[in-house]
């Protein structure tokens, strides 16, 4: 396991290594520069100084022409006394007598560079130009070139290291705050925009958006326990209740009985609860074992109409059921009565007597539909968001039996098949929900 403040060294030895990179880039980038500078000036000199040889070896073989080695000799001495170039001329007269006309003093002949050139009559001219003055031009460019390149090689270091530091700025103030979330736990933390609008604030909003969906998440899941724990507190209070008050009672074996009954009637609806709590996250997580097969809308709405046919019936509820089409969809059949019953209960549940109670199965574009459509006290405006979360009950709904969690599992299976839930609701004249699914 790496500590702390190893995490925290991580985006420092990241910068340095993204620094290093830069430099090496920006220090090679220059030296190829100055390289290929530094050949063309030498190729640039190189070529001046034969133009000057070639050009002057034209004007002696021009002179040598107009009256022989004495012009020649005349010329040279005056361009010697005059031109600042001063050249290593030479005449070999038909290879036999060779004559020196100009041999500057102090030159090293090893460094002298020659061009010659052979007249009509068979006569040598030769010019040549010391390179000495050309190498000491390049070796003081090369002496200037290495200290730009030094300076290059420190600006690139610290540019490259000011440029990483502030580019991996953000995700250092990233790091920090997923350390100071993983030590703490909370996740109220956020990181402070740049506004620079580039990818790291791109970054940082998804990471702070991320956030804020598991601190959704994370509150939902603490409601939704504790709501668990107090639904369960309740039932489990009674039945502690139920066989403590047997226990203390005189020995009955009637009232046994009837306190052992009540036991069992509430831990059935413990394990109901926590059955479908069950049920509800492994359809939300996709584990719920769903046995699709082609199934007739018709037969199990009608199934579940028929289970609530007494209890409306007892309520004076009309309840009516109208397939309109033969629809067939490829669902689990246990789960999809589950829904219907759900969605009818619910509309006989929240119908007063002589209210009406609607249900149909059509197909509906793409799609198949089971509408159940109740003229019961409707749904206030505040709480139609929230009928779908576990356990939520509404207020004018508590004195009914229930738990709070059939809209649930409805939305879940039906989603779990691919399908949607819907609902339209008015307080006092009633509500329909209606479930969508896939068909085929
Ligand atoms: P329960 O019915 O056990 O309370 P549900 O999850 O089935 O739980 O429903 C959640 C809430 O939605 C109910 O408490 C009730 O307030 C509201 N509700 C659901 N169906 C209807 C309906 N047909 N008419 C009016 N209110 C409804």
């Amino acid at each position: 396991m790496s500590s702390a403040s190893e995490r925290g060294s991580r985006p420092l030895l990241f910068g340095l290594r993204l620094a290093l990179w830069y430099a090496t880039l920006f220090v090679a980038g220059s030296i190829a520069i100055v390289l290929v500078t530094y050949y063309l000036t030498a190729v640039s000199l190189a070529q001046r100084d034969q133009q000057i040889i070639k050009g002057k070896l034209g004007d002696y073989a021009a002179a040598y022409a107009r009256g022989g080695v004495r012009v020649l000799a005349a010329t040279v001495r005056a361009e010697q006394q005059a031109a600042p170039e001063r050249l290593f001329v030479r005449v070999v007269d038909r290879g036999v007598e060779a004559v020196v006309l100009s041999n500057p003093e102090g030159w090293d002949p090893s460094r002298l560079e020659t061009v010659s050139a052979r007249l009509a009559d068979g006569t040598l001219v030769q010019v040549g130009k010391s390179t000495e003055a050309r190498e000491d031009l390049l070796a003081r460019f090369r002496a200037a070139l290495g200290l730009v390149t030094l300076l290059v090689v420190v600006i690139a270091l610290t540019g490259g290291w000011l440029a990483t530091q502030s580019a991996v700025a953000p995700i250092r103030r990233l790091a920090l705050a997923v350390q100071r979330i993983i030590r703490t736990g909370r996740t109220d933390a956020r990181v402070p925009l740049e506004g620079s609008g580039d990818a790291l604030d791109e970054l940082t909003a998804l990471f702070n958006t991320m956030l804020d969906k598991i601190e959704g998440l994370v509150s939902a899941m603490r409601g939704a326990l504790d709501n668990v724990s107090h639904d369960l507190r309740t039932p489990l209070t009674r039945l502690r209740g139920t066989a403590e008050m047997a226990l203390a009672s005189a020995p009955d074996l009637d009232r046994y009985r009837e306190a052992l009954a009540d036991c069992v009637e509430e831990s059935d609806r413990v394990l109901v609860m926590l059955n479908t709590l069950m049920d509800i996250s492994e359809a939300e997580s996709g584990t719920l074992k769903l046995h699709r097969e082609p199934v007739a809308l018709a037969d199990v709405v009608a199934r579940a109409v028929e289970l609530y046919r007494d209890v409306a019936d007892a309520k004076h509820v009309t309840l009516a059921f109208d397939p309109k089409d033969d629809v067939v969809v490829t669902a689990d059949r246990t789960r999809l009565e589950q829904v219907a019953a759900n969605l009818i209960d619910n509309a006989v549940k929240y119908t007063p007597p002589a209210g009406r109670v609607d249900v149909e199965v059509r197909r509906e574009g793409g799609a198949a539909i089971v509408r159940v459509r109740d003229t019961g006290q409707g749904i206030p405006a505040n709480e139609l968001p929230r009928i779908f979360d576990r356990l939520f009950r509404g207020d004018a709904s508590r004195a009914e039996r229930g738990l709070g969690l059939g809209l649930s599992l409805v939305k879940a299976i039906v989603e779990a098949h691919g399908g949607t839930v819907q609902v339209a609701s008015e307080p006092g004249r009633g509500s329909t929900f209606t479930v969508s699914l896939p068909l085929g």
